[in-house]
C-alpha cells in the first residue's frame, strides 16, 4: 500500500498543517511505546505493523520517513506513520500530533 502525505489545500491562509509542530520522530516513538536505539540519523525499531520480534522498521529520525523490511510498511512522514498506526486520516493524524492550526 502507498501512503502519500496529500498537501492540504488552506496551507496558505494559516491553517492547516503546519510541519514547524510535529513532534521529534524519537520523543513521538518513545509516547508509542517504541525504543528509539542509537543515535544515528536511520534507526531500526521494533515494527508495530507486524508482529515483529527483531527490530525490523528503519525510520528516519530527522524526517520520520519509514520502511519496514518485513512487513512492507512505508510512509514518508511521521504523519504517514501515525496515520497506519491508528487507522485514521491526514487530518485526524495531523490534529493527534498537535500539528493541526484551526485558524
Ligand atoms: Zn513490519
Amino acid at each position: 500500500m502507498k501512503y502519500s502525505t496529500p498537501r492540504p489545500p488552506h496551507l496558505n491562509n494559516g491553517k492547516g498543517l503546519n510541519k514547524a509542530l510535529l513532534p521529534d520522530v524519537r520523543e513521538y516513538l518513545i509516547a508509542q511505546g517504541i525504543e528509539p536505539k542509537g543515535r544515528t540519523l536511520w534507526i531500526k525499531v521494533v515494527c508495530p505493523f507486524h508482529d515483529d520480534k527483531a527490530p525490523s522498521l528503519s525510520i528516519n529520525t530527522q524526517k520520520g520517513c519509514f520502511k519496514c523490511f518485513a512487513c512492507e510498511a512505508k510512509g514518508g512522514d511521521i504523519i504517514a506513520f501515525h496515520m497506519q498506526l491508528k487507522g485514521i486520516g491526514f487530518v485526524e493524524a495531523c490534529k493527534q500530533l498537535g500539528a493541526w492550526e484551526e485558524s
